[in-house]
């Protein structure tokens, strides 16, 4: 593909969906943002934004779709592109990326928007050369991508991060948990609405010395910690609603360090954590780059 080709990239979200065409973050030519609703009127909105573009900005070269899960993303299944048990009304069994390929006619890359996200924070954000890291989102859900030895880590469809068990005291937190296949999983207790419903108030009404923060980097850093010791991750970025709240990275930190209790030696994961446990790099714009990074991975296309 020649230096001048444009690619296609949707973001598709649990309540919106930002559509974008262009080459990299400093080249963006086009952009919308969609509310999700039905598939039979959400995927019409999709091809209406790229066909309305394709006489100013011509074809496109691919399309990279990062999308919620959970996803059917393995090339060689019957499944392909289908989005799979959801509770978001009419998605479950939507074949997402298949209408997306078929309407606008070119090769789609699709995976998850959280290994998407992974993707541009290694590409543009801040895990560029690094081989191995996790993108990690806490909001309405909890999620995450991880990159090890260089590429994106799949395995049968792609991980579940956010629904991890996690060890769950009911004297000190006796809220049941919010996730409806498993109560009191990492999502569960530590995602945004779970923050609301254990105390009544939004996560980010609650003050910066609530209890709710000490408990939130508790139950955060069951997730930091396994990844430091499962996959060795040189750093872990974690983006979304929650984890707006600075404050919240600094315990994060320390409670990730006192499970470690100095049993790692080699830096970084030795010392604070500083730069293991990190922002993204892209903020907001993590989601709709990790759709463009996507699309420039030609290996994964169909
Ligand atoms: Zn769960």
């Amino acid at each position: 593909m020649t230096d001048s080709a444009l690619y296609g990239a949707i973001e598709a979200g649990g309540t919106k969906i930002i559509c974008l065409i262009g080459k990299g973050p400093d080249d963006i030519r086009a952009q919308i943002e969609l509310p999700t609703r039905r598939p039979d009127e959400t995927i019409p909105d999709i091809l209406a934004f790229f066909e309305g573009y394709h006489s100013q900005l011509g074809p496109l070269a691919r399309v990279g779709l990062a999308s919620f899960g959970p996803v059917d993303i393995n090339p060689h299944s019957p499944h392909w592109g289908h989005v799979l048990k959801t509770p978001k009304p009419g998605w479950t069994g939507t074949d997402l990326a298949g209408a997306i390929k078929a309407g606008l006619g070119v090769p789609v890359v699709f995976d998850t928007d959280v290994n998407g996200a992974a993707l541009a924070e290694g590409r543009w954000g801040a895990a560029q050369g690094l081989s191995d890291y996790a993108y990690i989102t806490v909001g309405t859900g909890i999620g995450g991508g991880i990159v090890s030895g260089g590429a994106l880590v799949h395995g049968v469809m792609h991980g579940e991060l956010g629904h991890i068990p996690v060890p769950h005291d009911l004297t000190s937190d006796p809220y049941e948990g919010h996730c409806p296949f498993h109560g009191d999983c990492l999502e569960g207790l530590a995602c945004g609405p779970a923050i609301e419903a254990r105390w009544g108030t939004p996560a980010q009404a609650l003050s910066a010395d609530h209890p709710a923060w000490t408990m939130e980097a508790g139950y955060l850093s069951v997730l930091t910690t396994n990844l430091i010791l499962m996959q060795s991750t040189r750093r872990i970025l974690l983006g979304g609603g929650v984890m707006k709240r600075a404050s919240l990275f600094e315990a994060l930190r320390a409670q990730t360090k006192a499970r470690l209790n100095g049993y790692l030696t080699n830096p970084p994961h030795d010392g604070d954590l500083v730069d293991v446990i990190m922002p993204p790099g892209l903020g907001e714009r993590a989601g709709p780059l990790g759709a463009l990074a996507l699309a420039l991975d030609a290996d994964r296309a169909v």
